[in-house]
């Protein structure tokens, strides 16, 4: 096994970016298209507030800023030699531009992505490919102790099993991000990330691709994570994730369990809830033990532990399905934190093994608010002295408990979900 030593002054570097209020814990890019309605079903955490948008300064010329960024790279122990290989012909990609300031005004309801990430062709193609991989499949759970279903089901959903993995030249878009992205300070350290996977050999600088916001290979994972999780497990010499599915795949498992996955113990489940329950109690920072769960009427429980730590999801609010969710799910969440992105591979899993169906049904009828509406919740719920934190369009943890304020005023299930009902409600009030 070959594990890279990132240099210490590098790390300095990368820290020195983190401290600029970037923190680069998931594998993904947080402005990662796996976000589907993200804004309604994203759990808190701490990685989310870094989001906002950094400070912006003037714009300053290209070819000025690469001549100071060169520096800065030079200073972290990267060769003049790899940078100016790196940059050479480098011109910033108008299209990664256009992407990153993109904020789209209608989001996909989470049924919705799901039916896309768990269709019966993703569930055939991923139990034929479960199969065929078999035998690498065991050595990797044997090494790292996660799931062979779970690393298949990330495999599918961040790249179709390696079919779509980007291919935009990862140095242009992250160089196009730190020279005039919204988030200039973690492109910057992504950035220098790369240039260390070049300066270690794993890649020649035509093969670093990946999407536009550098997400790379079979498991998207951004230059940092790569870094630090990336491992050559065919025994080749190099971490290849885009070409070797050993790699990639071993890759994805060794990120997990290093986010605490634990093999053989359940993501969660789907529940049933007692008539008259606490809505309020659906929330990713309320933990309770399962057998806690079991005294307040729930039904449908996860096996295991009964001490094993619980939180309650209800990803279309309380007219959808109720999932109870344990530690293994929140280890999917530091791959990628969208709760709808982690229930989608919980139940892919599960599907590889003809489980996983969900039992309740989605409130198809309803329409999921628009980035405008979300705005304009947001504003209305301030009006009327509840604190959903910044107006900014996105449904995070504070938006959530001023809705449920609002909602508890009102006497109706108080699931923090944002209704169009809601925000009629909240139209009507003087
Ligand atoms: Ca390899």
């Amino acid at each position: 096994m070959h594990y890279t030593v990132v240099p210490v002054l590098l790390l300095r570097a990368l820290v020195a970016g983190a401290a600029l209020g970037v923190v680069a814990c998931a594998a993904k890019p947080l402005a990662d298209s796996y976000q589907p309605g993200a804004a309604e079903t994203a759990a808190p955490s701490p990685t989310q507030s870094s989001s906002a948008t950094e400070a912006s300064a003037p714009l300053v010329d290209f070819a000025d800023w690469r001549d100071e960024f060169r520096r800065e790279a030079l200073a972290a122990g990267i060769s003049a030699r790899v940078f100016d290989a790196a940059f050479a012909g480098v011109e910033p990609d108008p299209s990664v531009v256009a992407a990153d300031r993109s904020q789209p005004e209608f989001t996909r309801p989470v049924w919705q992505y799901l039916d896309g990430a768990v269709s019966p062709q993703r569930v055939q193609r991923g139990k034929r490919l479960l199969a065929e991989h078999a035998d690498t499949l065991a050595r990797i759970e044997a090494h790292y102790g996660v799931d062979r279903e779970a690393l298949v089901a990330v495999w599918g959903l961040e790249s179709s099993f390696g079919q779509i993995q980007g291919d935009k030249s990862v140095i242009r878009s992250l160089a196009t991000l730190a020279h005039e992205g919204r988030r200039p300070g973690f492109a910057r350290s992504q950035l220098l990330a790369a240039l260390q996977i070049l300066q270690n050999g794993d890649v020649r600088p035509e093969q670093l691709r990946g999407s536009w916001a550098g997400a790379m290979g079979q498991t998207q994972f951004i230059p940092t994570t790569y870094n630090t999780h990336a491992v050559d497990f065919d025994g080749d010499g190099r971490r290849d994730i885009w070409n070797s599915t050993a790699d990639a795949l071993a890759s994805a498992a060794h990120y997990l369990q290093a986010s605490g996955w634990r093999q053989d113990r359940p993501w969660g489940a789907e529940v049933q809830l007692p008539e008259g329950f606490d809505y309020a109690l659906a929330d990713a920072e309320i933990r309770k033990p399962l057998a806690e769960w079991r005294r307040l009427g729930l039904t449908g429980m996860p096996g295991g532990d009964e001490q094993a730590q619980a939180s309650l999801l209800l990803p279309a609010g309380h007219r959808g399905p109720a999932f109870l969710v344990l530690d293994n799910f929140r280890s999917i969440l530091r791959y990628n934190n969208s709760s709808a992105y982690a229930l989608a591979i919980s139940l892919l899993a599960e599907r590889f093994g003809d489980r996983g169906e969900v039992v309740g049904s989605w409130p198809r009828d309803e329409q999921p608010l628009s980035r405008s509406e979300r705005l304009e919740l947001q504003e209305r719920l301030g009006r009327q002295g509840y604190d959903p934190g910044a107006a900014d369009g996105i449904i995070g943890a504070n938006t959530r408990r001023a809705i449920r304020g609002f909602q508890q005023a009102l006497g109706w299930p108080a699931d923090g979900h944002p209704t169009q009902e809601l925000l009629g409600r909240l139209r009507a009030q003087p």
